[in-house]
């Protein structure tokens, strides 16, 4: 191999090693929660991102008793905690009930980065859950006498469900993980059918393959960036010293 290819070759695999160092470094000293309306929507949603992560928590804030055993045995081959709320439905009669729990649940768990729903999903349950998930760190993140002191996550994403992202802006690359994640699809049974045989299955290892040829690499999962209010007279920060 001539020289300068090698020279090439060496410097893109320390910088992969240093990448992937970094990556172990801040997932140690990261929280990951998702917040998802169903029991499901963690694992195809964003399965093979909490799989990688070593401190997730999986929130499913309806609670199905056909899929509760199929959810607590995904998030054992996700390796993450399974939570869930006791919620049947997500309406605007209940918002304010689910709001508080999840104030609540930000606060015990005090998670760095969170991951739920889509603004422009099809599914109403997603799109209000998306709402009062945005609604729920603002109030989280602020000190008052009751609750104690506020909680900020620092980062909020959006995943895809049957409804894509037409331009990503985080790509995570799944590749080592995803096999877990299609240990965890085949655990939903209850649901695998829904739109012909084997539809969720079909549907997620083709998506995530998609997704992983947009990144170079065998399989990758797509998120959007949701933007959150980070500073605040009742947040924890006031202010930032520098840009972040
Ligand atoms: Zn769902």
């Amino acid at each position: 191999m001539p020289k300068h290819l090698a020279l090439v070759n060496s410097n893109s695999q320390k910088r992969n090693q240093l990448a992937n160092l970094l990556f172990i470094e801040m997932s140690r000293n990261s929280i990951l929660m998702t917040i998802f309306a169903h029991q499901d929507d963690e694992t195809f949603s964003a399965g093979g991102t909490l799989a990688k992560h070593v401190n997730s928590i999986a929130v499913s804030v309806t609670k199905d008793i056909n899929r509760e055993t199929e959810f607590q045995a995904a998030c054992v081959h996700l390796r993450t905690k399974p939570v869930i709320l006791n919620f049947q439905t997500i309406s605007t009669q209940n918002q304010a009930a689910i709001k508080e729990n999840l104030i609540e649940i930000l606060r015990d768990y005090k998670p760095t980065h969170v991951i739920t729903h889509l603004e422009f999903d099809y599914h109403f349950e997603h799109r209000l859950l998306r709402t009062i998930v945005e609604e729920a760190i603002e109030w989280a993140s602020h000190s008052t006498k009751i609750g104690g002191p506020g909680h900020q996550v620092r980062k909020l994403y959006a995943a895809e469900t049957t409804v894509l992202i037409p331009v990503p802006e985080i790509l995570i690359d799944t590749s080592k993980s995803n096999a877990q994640m299609v240990k965890a699809i085949a655990e939903y049974e209850s649901q695998s059918h829904k739109g012909g045989e084997g539809f969720y299955a079909k549907f997620h290892a083709a998506k995530t393959k998609l997704r992983g040829i947009q990144a170079s690499t065998d399989y990758a999962e797509a998120f959007t960036r949701v933007n959150l209010v980070e500073v605040g007279s009742f947040k924890p920060n006031k202010a930032m010293e520098y840009l972040d």
